[in-house]
């Protein structure tokens, strides 16, 4: 199954999420359905991500975002491992430093875009100054409500730059929520990643759902998609996630870049080098 076609928000009609099972997991009834496939995926991104980065002029930003709990640092730790490290790079973004707040909201986020061959994932990302800030009126509405359309400048910028964008949104159930704080709270080894504003923040649930809904509409583009991935089942998100990177990476046509010697001239030094190295031998 595509799931790129399955999960992307259509920009032209607004988006409920109500309307998307967070529990979903398409075409697949088990874990041990999808191991094979995730693996293939898998196999198939640490491929690309070679290819992106011997190429050097494209590069890749994936956007996560979601509310508390929802898989964001799983997904950076069981889909991204996929990846070499070198040419990889998380980037969260928390609450703006004074320095960041004393700037346009973009600055930030700017500063950490992918250089060419690179593969950089914002954990979290620019889309928390049409959310957070807009359900905390952080900002006044006059604000925030033009920033949909500089957000989507800004990707633009960065699409006729060579860099791929990939965006996605984790979508969980309240009560999936729950179930993972209280995992949290029965975990003596999971008890640093509770915080009080999760609980805080739970409160705001249907504003986050709104806001959430009018930013993945206002902004889900052709050069840069939103995607909504059931994530209730780990496995399955996993699965959708790893699948449309792949495909995404697969479609930018990468290649290995020519050589930049003359391979019958270094075969020729390699050859006398051997020669020189056998002489030298007692
Ligand atoms: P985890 O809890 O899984 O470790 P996290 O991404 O929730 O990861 P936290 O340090 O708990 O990390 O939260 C970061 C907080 O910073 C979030 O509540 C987020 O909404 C907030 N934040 C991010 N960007 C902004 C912004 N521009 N304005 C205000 N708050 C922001
Ligand atoms: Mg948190």
């Amino acid at each position: 199954m595509d799931y790129r076609k399955q999960f992307l928000v259509d920009p032209t009609k607004q988006l409920l999420l109500g309307d998307i099972d967070p529990s979903s997991t398409a075409d697949l009834a088990s874990k041990s359905a999808a191991a094979d496939l995730t693996d293939q995926y898998r196999a198939q991104m640490e491929a690309e991500q070679f290819l992106l980065y011997a190429d050097g002029r494209q590069s890749l930003l994936v956007v996560l975002q979601a509310l508390d709990a929802a898989g964001k640092d799983g997904v950076i730790r069981h889909v991204f491992s996929a990846m070499n490290p070198q040419g990889t790079r998380v980037h969260g973004f928390k609450q703006p430093t004074p320095i960041e707040a004393a700037h346009d909201f973009l600055w930030r986020a700017h500063k950490q875009v992918p250089a060419d061959g690179e593969v950089v994932i914002f954990n979290r990302s620019h889309y928390e100054d049409v959310l957070v800030v807009r359900v905390h009126n952080l900002v006044p509405e006059e604000i925030w409500s033009q920033r949909y359309d500089k957000i989507n400048e800004f990707e633009r910028l960065l699409t006729e730059n060579g860099t791929q964008i990939l965006k996605f949104f984790l979508h969980i159930s309240p009560e999936e929520q729950l179930e993972r704080f209280k995992k949290r709270l029965d975990d003596p080894q999971r008890h640093w990643k509770i915080s009080d504003s999760d609980y805080s923040e739970r409160k705001f649930w249907p504003q986050y759902i709104e806001a959430y809904q009018d930013a993945l509409t206002k902004t889900s583009t052709t050069h840069a998609p939103w995607y909504v991935i059931p994530a209730n089942s780990k496995w399955f998100r996993n699965l959708a996630i790893s699948q449309i990177i792949a495909d995404t990476l697969k479609d930018m046509k990468l290649e290995l870049p020519p050589t930049h010697v003359n391979i019958e001239e270094i075969k020729a030094h390699y050859h006398a080098a051997v020669k020189a190295a056998n002489g030298n031998k007692p």
